[in-house]
């Protein structure tokens, strides 16, 4: 770079210009990035007219590669009546031929781009229409990673699903069944509403391909479920009544506010109108004041601000290593399963071989199942609160997923930084709300 200079110096001086300033854009954020400061500095100084002549060590320098910047900034230059130069290379801007051939490589680059640019987009619009794979993306459930052969397991599921969705049990209800039953995302992970409502709703498995969108052919990849059952299912999803079982929210605070005149746990305990609010709820089955009620959406959003807040810190770090201590656990009920379910075959195998009756293995099989049952619903908490470690050191990113992760995993991170939550008698008089009735208890 310094020799860059030198060399440009040393022609300024050959031609007689006094050198105004210097303008070098580092390589590496010139080339990794769009941005170019020290080009955008350049072309504001032409404009002002407090630049003559531009010398270039090389039309490279200028262009970064991309020509097509080229025949913008020849133009800028020739209306300005700047002079240009090169120091080295073919194209000589200094010459009017030079400026000449550096337009039309220009006006060719943009060509060639353009050009590119349509061609794969015709590409595209073929293969689709073609009912082809898009290359890309990740493995989509109930196919092989070829995004052709169907996984016998995962289209099993996928039908199961279809079918309970068409019955109309809801969304949730089937994504805690197959938490519960330890049953694996696409990529390995617990299942959320959203990701099991995008497998449902996508034409891919009712083997039609989409473009844009719309459906536009009939795939090469072979069906997991019928066109119109996945027709039913799009309505269905798309339906806003179903929607509305969005709005039917439950409490993101659930154990988490302390009465402060009792001490007690606050409770659900919506107003008549439906309203969702918490009280400190007494009566039969209750040890609460009765004392104590606050508006939920209010204390939600307000919570939810100050953990978010709170989550950004070194806060999220301590309690994110706090629950990485409880790894060991995973490795406990892991073991659990195994030697459950080899027991399930000891079994099988003995009553294959006449050991022990129908009803002992029966019998036998209950205890087994009820461990495997509590081993998998283990496991699926454990792996659900390791959502949360992709948000170590990156705030912004929960902040910008807080509102499409469930209620579980909200709650989960919310109890992750916060013990409890005081709160204290509303203000008479004070119609809104009032944030100074809540102390937060974080977690050291
Ligand atoms: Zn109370």
């Amino acid at each position: 770079m310094q020799r860059q200079i030198a060399d440009c110096e040393r022609i300024a001086q050959q031609r007689g210009w006094v050198v105004a300033e210097r303008y070098v854009d580092d390589d590496i954020s010139a080339w990794s990035g769009k941005r170019r400061p020290e080009f955008e500095r350049l072309l504001a100084d032409l404009r002002a007219g407090a630049v003559r002549g531009v010398l270039v060590y090389h039309l490279d320098r200028l262009t970064r590669g991309d020509l097509r910047v080229l025949e913008s900034f020849v133009d800028l230059c020739d209306e300005l009546r700047v002079e240009l130069g090169c120091v080295t290379g073919d194209v000589d801007l200094a010459t009017s031929t030079g400026r000449l051939t550096a337009r039309m490589l220009g006006s060719l680059a943009r060509y060639e781009s353009d050009h590119k640019s349509e061609r794969i987009r015709r590409k595209h619009e073929e293969i689709a229409a073609n009912g082809r794979v898009s290359g890309g993306g990740s493995r989509p459930y109930g196919y092989e990673a070829d995004k052709l052969t169907v996984r016998a397991a995962e289209a099993a599921i996928v039908r199961e699903c279809a079918k309970r969705l068409l019955a109309g049990e809801p969304v949730l209800s089937i994504v805690r069944d197959l938490n519960e039953r330890g049953v694996m995302s696409a990529s390995g992970g617990v299942w959320s509403p959203q990701s099991l409502r995008r497998i449902l709703a996508s034409p891919r498995i009712s083997g039609q391909r989409t473009h844009h969108g719309q459906i536009v052919a009939k795939a090469v990849w072979p069906a997991i479920i019928g066109a119109k059952d996945g027709a039913k299912i799009r309505a269905l999803l798309a339906n806003p009544e179903r929607r509305t079982n969005k709005a039917a929210r439950r409490y993101l605070l659930g154990g988490l506010l302390v009465c402060s005149h009792c001490g007690e746990r606050l409770v659900a305990r919506p107003r008549s109108g439906g309203q969702r609010r918490y009280a400190c709820a007494k009566g039969p089955g209750f040890s609460g004041c009765g004392k104590t009620y606050i508006n939920a959406d209010n204390v939600e959003r307000f919570v939810t601000e100050a953990v978010l807040i709170r989550l950004d810190s070194a806060a999220l770090q301590r309690a994110l290593e706090r629950r990485q201590r409880k790894a060991p656990d995973a490795q406990r009920w892991l073991s659990e399963l195994e030697q459950a379910q080899a027991q399930q075959v000891e079994l099988a195998a003995a009553y294959g071989n006449r050991e022990i009756s129908m009803d002992e293995l029966r019998a036998a099989r209950k205890p087994i199942e009820a461990r495997l049952t509590n081993a998998r619903k283990q496991l699926a908490k454990l792996s659900r609160s390791s959502v949360l470690d992709r948000y170590i050191g990156n705030g912004d990113a929960l902040r910008a997923d807080w509102d499409s992760l469930d209620l579980s995993q909200q709650h989960a991170l919310v109890a992750a930084v916060v013990d409890s939550i005081r709160v204290g008698p509303a203000r008479r008089g004070y119609n809104r709300f009032d944030e100074s009735r809540l102390t937060p208890v974080w977690r050291p």
